[in-house]
């Protein structure tokens, strides 16, 4: 079916079909975007790079191939066994939740910094995550929750080739992404840079104020996080390329930001980083043998309305948790 254009693409929305304009949009000569819903409210951009050596970045959770993907490479006219490349900025499951469907249609290669690769493995991801959720207590139903994420997960697969820092992958024509570790929001969260596009996808690692209403960004390591944005910040980037869309000073929240948004887009989020860490700080020096329990409504409190968000919000904000532990822990070391 090559060639062909399907101008619509369909949406599974609660059982029903509905019809959404194109979820595929061109960012600039190359590059695809396209705009994969998953789970209740989620939103991730996984971007197809038109190479020789054919390339997704990112692949969503385990439904996104099927209900995103093959809709979307209808779209643009490619057959999915063209795909070579598949290159994913982390390990989280609506990232490479897709991984095993998409490596099973198209036999493409995995991409993934070695840092991230601890966890490809369903139980290890989930041991990997238990440890944050139990800081508030024991959660309620943890089975479910597990069940969600493992279904998220979706089936087995394996890491082709091991990125490092400094690694380039070779798509053909002159397109090379070279590696940039840039971890923070997961210990092994890399950027892939497209030198002579300058452009720049992301994934996760420039998370604004996090792309949930009332949200935060989200991050396991506060240091590393604010290094890598600093590291980004050097960087000449026309396009920037996000997997959520991340909120910021600016009045919508575009998942691909350009030009003069780059350079805000990174230090709209050191700004929130940097009153994360000051909310800590303070309610530290208050009291520093706090427990972390103790301590997180109360940086809440402080930090809420310097980023806009509502302190009365019920339930754990998206983002906060991890993000605010990360500086606790960081802070007491
Ligand atoms: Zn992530």
């Amino acid at each position: 079916m090559r060639g062909v254009l399907y101008p619509v693409v369909y949406l599974q929305l609660g059982g029903e079909f509905v019809a959404m304009p194109g979820l595929v949009s061109r960012v600039r000569e190359r590059v695809y975007c396209v705009a994969a819903p998953f789970g209740p409210g989620g939103l991730v951009h996984c971007y197809f790079i038109d190479a020789p050596r054919k390339t997704i970045v990112d692949t969503g959770t385990a439904p996104v191939p099927q209900e995103s993907l093959l809709p979307a490479l209808r779209e643009i006219g490619w057959d999915v066994s063209e795909l070579r490349y598949i290159v994913n900025t982390h390990m989280h499951a609506d990232h490479a939740g897709g991984n095993a469907e998409l490596k099973e249609l198209s036999g493409a290669d995995i991409h993934m910094h070695r840092a991230d690769t601890d966890r490809v493995n369903p139980q290890a991801y989930l041991a990997a995550a238990r440890p944050d959720q139990l800081l508030l207590g024991e959660p309620e139903n943890p089975a479910a929750a597990e069940a969600r994420v493992l279904e998220q997960l979706g089936g087995a697969w394996g890491v082709d080739r091991v990125l490092e820092d400094g690694d380039t992958i070779d798509l053909g024509d002159d397109i090379r992404l070279q590696v940039m570790h840039t971890p923070g929001h997961t210990a092994g969260s890399a950027c892939f840079y497209w030198e002579s596009a300058r452009a720049l996808f992301s994934g996760d690692a420039v998370g604004g104020q996090g792309s949930r209403v009332n949200g935060y960004p989200l991050y396991s390591f506060a240091a590393d996080y604010r290094r890598s944005l600093e590291r980004l910040l050097e960087l000449p980037v026309d396009y920037l390329m996000q997997a959520h869309r991340y909120r910021w000073s600016g009045a919508d929240n575009p998942a691909v930001r350009q030009a003069g948004d780059v350079r805000r887009t990174i230090e709209d989020s050191l700004g929130v980083w940097h009153t994360l860490d000051e909310g800590v700080r303070s309610c530290l020096a208050e009291n520093r043998d706090i427990t972390f329990k103790d301590l997180f409504p109360k940086v809440l409190r402080v930090v809420a309305p310097q980023l806009g968000n509502d302190p009365d919000a019920a339930g754990t904000p998206s983002g906060a948790l991890s993000t605010i532990a990360a500086h606790w822990r960081e802070q007491l070391a």
